[in-house]
């Protein structure tokens, strides 16, 4: 502090020395920060938390494991076109619709639950067109799945979807059951179909992996059982557990709205216990559960862990495929949250937007930067001036961040020129001086917002400004200097400038 005050005391306002007290200002302001920190900036203190967020739904943490209960595995199948997905996934639903005492016909709900013949287990297998849930719940990081059974044709072997589906698992850290597929037919060879599997890092146990394999035809529905009793093998493999207990989460496998029932979606169960009543938030959509159902379209009271149900109640959107569903006390607690998600989006949105808008600015800027060079090079064309000028604006994309823009206007050719001439002599590295635009006669609105987007200096040789663009000037926080000498409008450029200079290093 004396020192600044020495510095003050002789008033010299050399650079030198501005720069001297701008570090010694720096010095004394990181010792204060220093001090400030010590004393009232605890490490445990988080600063800038954003307390709204309260106003959002969260998942909530891994329950207790004294809570928590064998759970079924949750299946995708997924494999190269024509293999025999969907045959399969027929095969295994009719199956069950063959057990079932329903006997009736299995409603499309994206997912279905299989009861295996001689055995207490269930398995889920998520029945989506084209993996797209599977895909977006794993752009959201969310695992629907447990297990991947990955359908090979046996006369076909390993193909393009094949290696995509392994990569798929494998991301997603979710273990491979193959199922050999087509073995009814005379050209199936499932040991080609195995061995091709191996270029691709998926070991079957014959070969020494760790990976089962099952040979199955979909079509004559042969072996389903076996391949059953593989999957329920490698889940309890995996000791996979859920609580039944406390708030429920999930997954939405897919939304529709018919006409009869209204919005309804299904919802893979991953955590708790959904009955109706319940109120469950998706997105930003909010549903109170009125009533729940299962493939076989039957209303069911409930639903836990890895069960699909089809539940009715949503308000407003649909939630879409892949979204997290997460259960909240009541209604009000659900709007909230729906709300802050809304504006969470809106405020997204409007980003997004900006984003946008300032990329557009960008690039007029620079094409309007590219027209002001060529009228300073016709410049130089007609009349020899202004070299130095023209390379300087046109090589402004050196690395000098201190700069003074201007915009000239002045009330005779002759007067421009002989201001140009003289900025043209301007030469330094550590400030540039942009030249935005330059002309005859009074400043215009057009000449206002150039310099406002520009941040320029409209410096006015010998010309009246008219009322109504020094209003504009005001408004855009423009500012308009007026001289009838040159040399003082040469001499404030250079305070201008030098302004400028104590912020180079
Ligand atoms: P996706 O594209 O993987 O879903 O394959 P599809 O299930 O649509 O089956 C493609 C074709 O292969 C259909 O003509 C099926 O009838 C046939 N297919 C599926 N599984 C078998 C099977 O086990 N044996 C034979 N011979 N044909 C099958």
């Amino acid at each position: 502090i004396e020192a600044l005050l020495d510095i003050e005391k002789q008033n010299q306002l050399s650079s030198e020395n501005r720069e001297l007290e701008i570090s010694l200002i720096a010095q004394v302001l990181a010792y204060f920060k220093m001090k400030l920190r010590k004393v009232d900036m605890p490490r445990s203190v988080k600063y800038g938390e954003d307390k709204s967020d309260d106003l959002d739904a969260y998942p909530q943490p891994p329950p207790d494991p004294k809570d928590c209960k064998r759970r079924s595995p949750v299946v995708t199948i997924m494999g190269h076109v024509d293999h025999g997905k969907t045959t399969l996934l027929d095969a295994l639903r009719h199956s069950q619709i063959v057990e079932s005492e329903f006997g009736g016909i299995t409603q499309h709900i994206g997912a279905f639950s299989v009861k295996l013949p001689n055995a207490d287990a269930r398995i889920t297998f998520l029945d989506t067109p084209g993996h797209a849930a599977f895909a977006s719940m794993r752009q959201r990081g969310a695992n629907a799945t447990d297990i991947v059974v990955l359908v090979v044709a046996a006369d076909d072997g390993v193909k393009e979807q094949t290696i995509e589906s392994i990569r798929y698992a494998k991301n997603a850290q979710v273990p491979i059951l193959v199922a050999v597929n087509k073995c009814d037919k005379p050209t199936a060879n499932p040991e080609i179909a195995k061995r091709g599997l191996l270029e691709h890092d998926v070991v079957v146990e014959e070969y020494g992996g760790e990976v089962m394999a099952v040979n199955v035809s979909a079509l004559k529905k042969t072996n389903l059982t076996a391949l059953q009793e593989a999957i329920v093998t490698q889940a309890e493999l995996m000791n996979l557990k859920g609580t039944w207990q406390g708030a429920s989460e999930g997954l939405i496998i897919e939304s529709k709205a018919t006409l009869g029932k209204g919005k309804q979606s299904t919802l893979l169960v991953q955590r708790g216990t959904v009955r109706r009543g319940s109120v469950l938030v998706a997105g930003a959509s909010y549903c109170k559960v009125r009533s729940l159902n299962d493939e076989h379209g039957r209303n069911v009271p409930e639903a836990g862990p890895s069960t699909p149900v089809e539940v009715t109640g949503w308000r407003g959107e649909l939630p879409s495929a892949g979204e997290y569903v997460i259960q909240v006390e009541n209604e009000n607690r659900a709007q909230q949250v729906v709300a802050y998600r809304e504006s969470k989006l809106k405020e997204l949105k409007a980003e997004e937007e900006l984003g946008a808008i300032s990329e557009q600015r960008a690039a007029q800027r620079q094409e309007y930067q590219q027209l002001v060079r060529m009228k300073l090079a016709a410049g130089v064309r007609r009349k020899g001036r202004f070299t130095t000028e023209v390379r300087r604006v046109s090589e402004h994309t050196v690395n000098t961040d201190p700069k003074v823009a201007l915009l000239l206007k002045g009330d005779v050719d002759g007067s421009v020129e002989a201001i140009m001439e003289v900025i043209d002599t301007y030469k330094s590295d550590r400030c540039r001086l942009e030249v935005v635009d330059f002309g005859v006669g009074p400043p215009t609105e057009v000449d206002i917002a150039n310099a406002a987007e520009f941040g320029a200096i409209i410096y006015c040789f010998n010309l009246p400004v008219p009322g109504a663009i020094k209003k504009l000037a005001d408004e855009k926080k423009v500012t308009i200097i007026h001289f009838n000498i040159i040399y003082r409008l040469i001499e404030h450029l250079k305070g201008a400038l030098t302004a400028q200079l104590p912020a180079v290093k």
